[in-house]
């Protein structure tokens, strides 16, 4: 045996670089400057979008009940089959059918450790040496990260902000090329807020079609909508391009701490199963982690029993937030948001960053911010938009409007005078 001149492990500084795009990692360098003791007010927390911690938005007592009979059943105690327990996926193959012109079947349906779990899997199936995929900027942070530690050459289309954040179409179309495997979409929008029409999306898959590429719809805001426009999934045109379908509990049952969340192939023309990517999913799932069998024993009850009442009481709770966020911004100088939101849980706002005193960019903003109204928002730059911040409005009003008069505050003390 040869002996080695040092240690045979080693940091992987890769992991590092691909950690730091995380939402996790960015709030914990921000999280850093908190000081509640030296500003004297409790910290406002509006930086990552977990609604749980707030009385008016506790999930439903179906929940509980699911959970607690599933684990009383003594039923769900075992390993699960590699790709989920059939009872829970055909549960999510029904729920999803209820708004697609076609069924789906339980074949057609992955369950996964949360949408994040979901995005890794998929990423890990498309990748190969060479191949591109199409996201969206600003996006959702954990799509950069996994890709950066696959191997998927990432190209950034547009979102329009003074076009509802439409995806900017032509642009889709020049960074397109042969080794372009997917574009994904998040709708209803993290981190904009905003929601497709279902003429957009018709364009979107025909665009797919065209450059013979898979939609990834990422629905895990799926119904979470509160505008003119109703929520549609991208699955409905599942027949012009094939779709990939991630949702989750996790935003809708407002249940992050169950991590449950599913893939679903909505393609009725089968090209997916055709093209061997249902069973690349089936292999890479069965490499992987599994949704806990006892999360998923409870999954039926859960998604048959959660009555409308639950569900559009979140909504009119982030209607009367998004309503109330959009009209005290306008009196707040120096930020502007330019699209209501009408889904999901954020809004984008933009910062006159020139008009600041002492404030160089969206990172220096939010860090002065916590430091000084012990607030936290996400900084624009790490979902894509520099100058830009994300703002959670899943809150209580009474902590939003705390929030409002705080950002009001800060924004008047940087002003430049002269
Ligand atoms: C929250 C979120 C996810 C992850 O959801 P989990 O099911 O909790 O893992 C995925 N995509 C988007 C756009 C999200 O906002």
């Amino acid at each position: 045996m040869k002996k080695k001149p040092e240690w045979g492990f080693k940091e992987n500084q890769e992991l590092h670089a691909a950690a730091a795009f995380t939402i996790r990692n960015i709030l914990e360098a921000i999280m850093g400057n908190i000081d509640e003791s030296r500003t004297g007010k409790t910290m406002i927390h509006l930086g990552h979008g977990d609604p749980s911690v707030y009385p008016c938005f506790r999930t439903t007592t179906i929940v509980q009940d699911a959970l607690i009979e599933s684990i009383r059943s003594a039923k769900f105690n075992c390993y699960p089959d590699g790709v989920g327990i059939d009872v829970a996926r055909r549960a999510i193959a029904k729920y999803l059918s209820r708004d697609l012109p076609y069924l789906l079947s339980s074949d057609d349906v992955f369950l996964t450790v949360g949408a994040n779990h979901a995005i890794e899997v998929l990423l890990t199936v498309l990748a190969r040496p060479g191949a591109n995929i199409l996201f969206p900027k600003p996006n959702y942070p954990i799509y950069e990260a996994r890709a950066r530690f696959s191997e998927l050459e990432v190209r950034h289309y547009d979102l329009l902000p003074d076009q509802g954040w439409d995806v900017d179409l032509d642009g889709v179309k020049a960074l397109a090329d042969e080794n372009t495997v997917a574009i994904v979409l998040i709708n209803p929008g993290n981190p904009c807020g905003n929601v497709f029409s279902s003429e957009h999306m018709k364009k979107i898959a025909e665009t797919a079609r065209e450059l013979e590429i898979m939609v990834i719809a990422d629905e895990v805001y799926a119904h979470q909508v509160y505008g003119p426009k109703p929520f549609i999934p991208m699955g409905v045109f599942g027949d012009i391009a094939p779709v990939v379908t991630l949702g989750s509990l996790s935003k809708r049952w407002i249940v992050p701490g169950c991590r449950f969340g599913w893939i679903a192939l909505t393609d009725p023309a089968g090209i997916l199963q055709q093209t061997g990517i249902g069973a690349c999913l089936k292999s890479c799932l069965t490499i992987s982690a599994d949704p806990p069998t006892i999360i998923q024993g409870a999954i039926p009850s859960i998604i048959e029993n959660t009555s409308k009442s639950f569900f559009l009481n979140i909504n009119k709770l982030l209607k009367e937030a998004a309503d109330l966020f959009y009209e005290a911004l306008k009196e707040i100088p120096l930020v502007t948001c330019p699209y209501k939101p009408e889904g999901s849980m954020f809004a984008m706002v933009k910062l006159n960053i020139s008009a600041f005193d002492d404030i160089v960019d969206d990172t220096d903003f939010c860090m002065k911010l916590t430091k000084e109204e012990a607030m936290i928002l996400f900084p624009g730059d790490a979902v894509g938009l520099k100058n830009w911040v994300r703002v959670s409005i899943g809150t209580e009003k009474k902590v939003l409007e705390d929030a409002i008069a705080r950002l009001k505050e800060f924004c008047i003390r940087h002003t430049k005078t002269n």
